[in-house]
């Protein structure tokens, strides 16, 4: 009866091939992983969970320091923690051996899953010997299925090598076992906005060096800008169309050199350039396996390759570089793969978020999509300044989008930019997915005071008539 199970080799243990493993055990599968880190990969260990945990704390303080606002008083004298009389401060060893301990923790509880599931787990690294068969060390290991889940790695330039100790990448900063007295940040897109802003909520005195005209350049551009607003406001430097041509140490901190010929000084340099997909001396290329130009392994929508029998899911195929992502195409893959019904990846419903203060999660399609016409919608945009439950937290930062298709009036998208925006598009995400119409998300009952009214009165205020 066992010689009728089939056989799956996945190569990498993050949320790509682990979830994968996961489904694939639940039909019943001969499954093996072979990770070469650690299980939940660099998504656990180094990447989502460990920037997630930063942020945590770093929106505490963000929180801390607008307590006064809401007739909160720090005595001095009071109990452990908040040391000063009007301001805590940021314990920086406490803080990372805190995010250490937590991805180490969920790490261990990916493998006891796993083992949980009969998944068998080969600590190596893994390669692809020819389709179907696997090889790890010197074991070769037969498949009916291979699913490469390799992931991607940051990228460093030429000029800007990476030392671990002044010049960082985001899988350095935590090793560093102090705050950054004067941080410059390489880069805005997501990973640099999010850390630009945890750090200086920390306390750091930041130095954004974006090449774009405004931070997040890919984004909704409305929520871009609030963010970049926010940032200079709390003392930021923000410098915009500043290309980075080099960065070094220097004998008590680290320079960067701009583009123009600028020399911006600081303690330490987190360079947040893009990612490289992990996808050479792999064996792909014998095995005819396809890239892309960028190194990135090309997949179709059920994350096929171009090689019969092996699949690729998450970062090393650069669809979209989220853990639910890599999750959703590593599931779909054994789901195809085993003969299950499948809906193949569908990118517009695809609910992201940036962690920055105040958050951006949208989903569906964006504002660029209905400028440039491809798609034909209606767009409400509400700022929660009016909202009640904004007012009694105290902040006026933010607002609800909702886009909507014309005729139909089918709800196509949304952009919320609010603290804790990651849990309210949700119900975006819902009436995206489900094609619910303005009218249906208008008569849900939303609770008051809540920010996810703001939502529902978006909807109301689409189904007006509009030209
Ligand atoms: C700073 C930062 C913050 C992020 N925050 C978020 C977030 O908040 N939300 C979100 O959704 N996404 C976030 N992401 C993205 C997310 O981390 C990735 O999309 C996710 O890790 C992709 O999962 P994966 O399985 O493809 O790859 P990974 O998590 O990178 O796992 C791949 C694994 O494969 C292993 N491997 C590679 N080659 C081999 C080999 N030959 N043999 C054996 N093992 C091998 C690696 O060791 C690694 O463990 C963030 C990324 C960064 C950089």
């Amino acid at each position: 009866m066992s010689q009728l199970r089939a056989r799956v080799v996945i190569i990498g243990g993050g949320p790509g091939g682990y979830e994968a493993a996961l489904v694939a055990a639940q039909l019943d599968a001969k499954v093996t992983v072979i990770e070469q880190d650690g299980l939940g990969g660099a998504c656990v260990l180094s990447d989502c969970v460990p920037s997630k945990t930063l942020i945590a704390t770093s929106s505490m303080m963000a929180d801390l320091e607008g307590a006064h606002g809401l007739g909160i008083r720090f005595d001095a004298g009071n109990a452990d923690g908040l040391a000063r009389s009007t301001h805590a401060s940021a314990d920086a060893p406490r803080i990372y051996s805190r995010i250490r301990g937590l991805a180490h923790a969920q790490s261990a509880d990916v493998a006891s899953r796993l083992a949980a599931e009969g998944v068998e787990v080969i600590i190596g690294r893994g390669r692809l010997l020819r389709p179907g068969v696997v090889a790890v060390g010197n074991t070769e290991l037969a498949a009916d299925t291979v699913l490469i889940a390799t992931g991607a790695r940051p990228r460093v330039l030429d000029d800007a090598i990476p030392d671990g100790e002044r010049l960082l990448t985001s899988r350095q900063i935590y090793d560093i076992d102090e705050l950054p007295s004067d941080l410059i940040v390489v880069g805005s897109g997501v990973t640099g906005a999010e850390f630009a802003s945890a750090f200086q909520a920390l306390g750091s005195q930041v130095t954004l060096v974006s090449s774009r005209e405004h931070v997040l350049p890919n984004e909704d551009t409305d929520a871009a800008m609030v963010v970049e607003d926010v940032f200079r406001r709390r003392g930021m430097r923000v410098l915009g169309r500043s290309r980075a041509t080099f960065a070094r140490r220097t004998s008590d901190g680290v320079q960067v050199g701009l583009a123009d010929g600028r020399v911006v000084h600081g303690s330490h340099c987190l360079l947040t350039v893009g990612m490289v997909a992990l996808t050479s001396e792999l064996g792909l290329e014998s095995a005819k396996v396809e890239l892309d130009q960028r190194g990135f392994v090309t997949v179709d929508r059920v994350s096929r390759t171009s090689t019969p029998g092996v699949y690729a899911a998450g970062d090393c195929t650069g669809v979209w570089m989220l853990a639910s992502v890599a999750a959703m195409q590593g599931r779909i893959a054994m789901w195809h793969a085993l003969g299950e019904a499948v809906h193949p990846l569908r990118r517009r419903n695809v609910a992201a978020t940036i962690f920055t203060e105040p958050e951006i999660a949208t989903v569906g399609v964006s504002q660029q999509d209905l400028d440039r016409g491809a798609v034909s919608g209606r767009v409400v945009k509400l700022p929660l300044a009016t909202n009640a439950r904004a007012k009694m937290d105290g902040f006026s930062d933010g607002f609800v989008k909702l886009f909507a298709r014309r005729g139909s009036d089918t709800v196509l998208g949304g952009v919320i930019v609010a603290p804790r925006a990651s849990e309210l598009i949700l119900g975006v995400s819902l009436a995206v997915e489900q094609q619910l119409t303005v009218d249906q998300v208008a008569q849900t009952f939303a609770v008051y005071p809540s920010l996810s009214g703001s939502v529902t009165e978006a909807a109301r205020k689409l189904m007006l008539p509009m030209e």
